[in-house]
């Protein structure tokens, strides 16, 4: 989580780059019609961000230890929000708690890159 390699981050810049040419496209000029869009982006995005701090905090009241080591959680900080299927959203059904430690373990054979 957070942290990406090198790479993600520039990925993530063009990505960026890309969303905000298409808000310029979208608006043709019209600048209100701009922020509009940059807003609406910010919002949805906001809002999936939010939605998995919320699943986080749910999969933490019902059980406060790490998936793999079982080792009990001090407190929410740091804990991994990790989904057992690369390909799935985040849901509850698909998501489980690791601790820092464990978390590279869920990774390891895949490629490196630090997601969720
Ligand atoms: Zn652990
Ligand atoms: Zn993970």
């Amino acid at each position: 989580m957070g942290r990406g390699s090198e790479e993600d981050k520039e990925r993530g810049h063009a990505i960026l780059r890309k969303v905000k040419k298409m808000t310029v496209d979208a608006s043709s000029g019209d600048q209100d019609k701009e922020f509009y869009f940059n807003r609406f982006v910010y919002q949805r995005l906001r809002k999936e961000e939010l939605d998995n701090q919320k699943i986080r905090q749910l999969l933490y009241d019902k059980d406060n230890r790490c998936h793999s080591c079982k080792s009990k959680f001090d407190s929410i900080k740091g804990v991994v929000l990790h989904r057992l299927d690369d390909d799935k959203r985040y849901i509850k059904s698909n998501c489980v708690l690791v601790c820092k430690e464990c978390h590279p373990k869920y990774h390891r054979g895949k490629n490196t890159s630090n997601k969720g």
